[in-house]
């Protein structure tokens, strides 16, 4: 936890118990889910299960305050997704003539695998249960080696809520155990990952040299937020800071590079310095209701974040604010803004994963753009104008999977989610998503 306390310790799985989670996965997809199974009666214990999360959301957001470092009230929308995702099955009819017809079915892939990430536990996994249930997969679901709580205490609630033994089952353990065996697994028909573009690539190495399974990554980011001269200074500020420090900057749409038009760049640094302070004030315990900042993850987050940090003061880089490891016990560090940054310096160049920003002056729009596009992450993008012309044609020119306007990190479950670029491959949420779990066979008969 972020004292550097231990909490429990929990079971790794082996290969040999992925395969176990396999073989049940498969017996539940041949008798009791899958095609044996109305979807809408996968809908209705996919609504079970989501009430059963919402009636124990209090003690799944206490564990992951204690495992994350997220605040103990903070509520995510795990619960929405999975309520949409188990209301939205469908068909579709393609050709009728009187002497033929031919439709197309929508079947599930069998077996998925689920690997998630760490920073936002239940909703990470919610992003994946929600269609492949939903869909009619059976799925074997990894957890981040350093948030195995919540994954744990949901499978009671999967138990409690009826789902036939097999159709869920939680392998915690280690990415290169665990997760190398559900990513090398030959009964495993699909991958939906979430996490760092270096584990995505060895995720789809492992299908190429396998049994080529169907591989959806999301991957990580390196967002900007772009400022113009005619945006709302006030309402920006406030969501440009959210953009950057939400979740400490432990979010894959972290806006870690934040472009202001010049003529209020000072009047903007001033106001962000003071928000950065702020917070920096109200640091502390996930548990304490007026904690605006917390810790990050584990040890070797925070040293991550701080050799960032170093190579930004090396390179020549100037802290505004922050800098630093907060005096709090723990691994706790200052909301850190850099200006006078070059954009080919690592900290403009990286993804962070920490509470670390670049305040950056720009003159016009075309030169923003060349900047904001010239990364090889293509996730998320916020611009910031009054504009509506600019506004359209900056969300149009930039290489991003999501683009906010006059808002940041705002997503929506029936809105897709996902990378350009080295960010990923699929799209989780919303219909694409649903999508991303079937296989489309197409049934041609002669009348
Ligand atoms: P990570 O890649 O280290 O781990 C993610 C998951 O993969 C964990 O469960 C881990 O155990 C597993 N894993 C690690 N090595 C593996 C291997 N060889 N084979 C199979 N599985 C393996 O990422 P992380 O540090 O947990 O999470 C942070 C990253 O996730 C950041 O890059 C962030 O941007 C990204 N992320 C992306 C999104 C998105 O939607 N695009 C959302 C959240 C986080």
């Amino acid at each position: 936890m972020a004292t550097g306390k231990v909490i429990t310790s929990v079971a790794g799985a082996s290969a040999a118990d992925v395969n176990n989670a396999v073989n049940a996965a498969e017996k539940a997809f041949k008798t009791s889910w899958g095609l044996k199974v109305p979807g809408a009666q996968r809908g209705r214990l996919i609504s079970k299960f989501a009430d059963l999360l919402e009636k124990h959301q209090d003690e799944l957001c206490a564990l992951e305050a204690l495992n994350v470092g997220t605040r103990f009230d903070e509520r995510y929308w795990h619960v929405q997704i999975l309520r949409w995702m188990g209301d939205k099955i469908h068909a579709k009819t393609v050709e009728t003539t009187d002497k033929k017809m031919a439709y197309t079915r929508h079947e599930p892939y069998g077996i998925v695998g689920g690997i998630v990430p760490w920073n936002f536990p239940l909703l990470m996994a919610s992003w994946k249960l929600g269609p492949a249930l939903a869909t009619g997969n059976t799925i074997i679901l990894k957890p981040s080696e350093m948030t195995p709580l919540t994954a744990l205490r949901i499978a009671d609630l999967f138990n409690e809520a009826g789902f036939p033994p097999g159709v869920v089952n939680i392998t915690n353990g280690y990415g290169a155990t665990t997760g190398d065996a559900i990513a090398e697994h030959p009964k495993i028909q699909k991958v939906a990952f979430t996490g760092s573009t270096l584990t995505g690539r060895k995720i789809l190495k492992a299908s190429a040299e396998t049994n080529l399974k169907v591989v959806t990554l999301e991957l990580g980011g390196k967002s900007p937020t772009i400022i113009f001269d005619d945006a709302d200074l006030e309402q920006t500020l406030k969501r440009a800071a959210g953009g950057i420090f939400t979740n400490m900057g432990q979010s894959c749409v972290a806006a870690s590079r934040i472009f202001v038009q010049e003529s209020i760049y000072p009047a903007f640094l001033e106001k962000f310095i003071a928000l950065a302070k702020h917070l920096t004030d109200n640091t502390g315990s996930p548990f304490d209701p007026n904690t605006r900042h917390g810790p990050q993850i584990s040890e070797t987050q925070f040293n991550r974040v701080m050799g960032f940090i170093n190579s930004g003061k090396q390179e020549g880089a100037k802290v505004a604010i922050g800098g630093e490891r907060h005096e709090q016990e723990g691994y706790f560090i200052k909301p850190t803004v850099f200006t006078d940054v070059d954009s080919k310096m690592s900290i403009m160049q990286d993804e962070i994963f920490g509470p670390v920003c670049s305040v950056v002056k720009f003159k016009t729009e075309e030169e923003v753009l060349e900047v904001a596009n010239d990364v090889a992450y293509g996730l998320g993008a916020n611009v910031f104008t009054e504009n509506a012309s600019r506004a359209i044609r900056v969300a149009h020119a930039l290489e991003a999977g999501s683009v906010w306007v006059n808002c940041a990190q705002a997503l929506e479950m029936n809105m897709p989610f996902g990378g350009y670029k080295q960010s990923g491959i699929g799209r989780d949420l919303g219909q694409y998503a649903l999508d991303m779990y079937t296989q489309v066979k197409a049934v041609h008969i002669n009348i």
